[in-house]
């Protein structure tokens, strides 16, 4: 008696659930609302990590690094945190996510390839709560899944070296790594390589609000730290740009793109760890003096 309306019935639910199955990575996308698409690279994600691994132990050496674990454990839960929620990790690389404190003043922060990232000091300094430190982490690990260096590194790679040459490389560590490098190019302190195009600033913006946005950070933690900085320490920005051009209408670019994360909800923006580790770098010795800049 139940079998005749029950069949279409079936029958129906199961032509929806095929129905949206076809349709999920489109229902994904818009419910994503960004898509995030690394450029061109001639590196693996696994050889972002192994490049990265062999700078960050070089930088390691030569700047001063903050050990104190209060500050240090701080930043690497924080920066751990959200890096759960950033998007483009693949299954089988697994990113090093890796946090270093700078004992420099200087408002900063780079990321080497692979997820090895340093914030100063100064950004700490700089920042009035945690959803504005976390934006400057989650606009690095923006770099990182993006794969930035890489991505410069291969732009020019295909420039300076012959075509036929390259194809031979594809996929070899080694060789691109030396090749590389034969082309007098690293990642390091000061590296070419490090220092961002415009449009992959903005990406990591993008990405960066992404991350806040997920880990429940209020999104717009990051360009109000753009803007206090410029509005309250003109001449120290100057260093932040020079490895993070300012896209232009950076703020309103980072407004315009929240709105498509999702609803408004119950964001944080601060807390009691934050403000222990803002008292404890207060308490500590000032900062050495930076080395003559380039
Ligand atoms: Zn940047």
């Amino acid at each position: 008696m139940r079998d005749p309306g029950f069949k279409p019935k079936r029958r129906f639910a199961g032509l929806l659930m095929l129905a949206l199955l076809a349709l999920s990575p489109v229902l994904l996308y818009a419910v994503e609302g960004l898509d995030f698409q690394p450029g061109f690279n001639l590196f693996s994600p696994s050889q972002d990590v192994e490049m990265g691994e062999k700078a960050s132990s070089e930088v390691n050496r030569q700047l001063p690094l903050i050990r104190n674990q209060q500050v240090v454990g701080y930043v690497t839960r924080l920066g751990k945190r959200l890096a759960e929620v950033a998007p483009n990790q693949s299954g089988s690389v697994k990113y090093a996510w890796t946090f270093n404190v700078v004992n420099s003043s200087e408002i900063n922060a780079f990321a080497m390839p692979g997820g090895f990232i340093y914030v100063n000091r100064g950004a700490l300094e700089a920042a009035q709560d945690e959803a504005q430190i976390a934006g400057v982490l989650a606009h690095e690990e923006g770099h990182v899944v993006m794969r930035h260096g890489t991505h410069m590194a291969s732009e020019i790679m295909l420039v300076q070296a012959p075509l036929s040459f390259l194809a031979g490389l594809l996929g070899q560590s080694t060789s691109l790594a030396s090749r590389l490098a034969e082309l007098g190019l690293s990642f390091g302190v000061n590296s070419v390589l490090l220092r961002n195009s415009r449009s992959a600033e903005s990406q990591a913006d993008e990405v960066g609000a992404y991350i806040l946005y997920h880990a429940g950070y209020n999104p717009h933690g990051m360009a109000q730290f753009f803007q206090i900085l410029q509005k309250k320490y003109p001449q120290r920005t100057i260093q932040f740009f020079s490895d993070h051009p300012n896209p232009g209408n950076r703020i309103q670019s980072v407004d315009d793109e929240i709105p498509k994360l999702g609803p408004r909800e119950n964001w944080k923006t601060d807390s009691p760890e934050f403000q222990a580790v803002k008292r404890k770098l207060e308490s500590m010795p000032p900062a050495p003096k930076p080395a003559a800049q380039k």
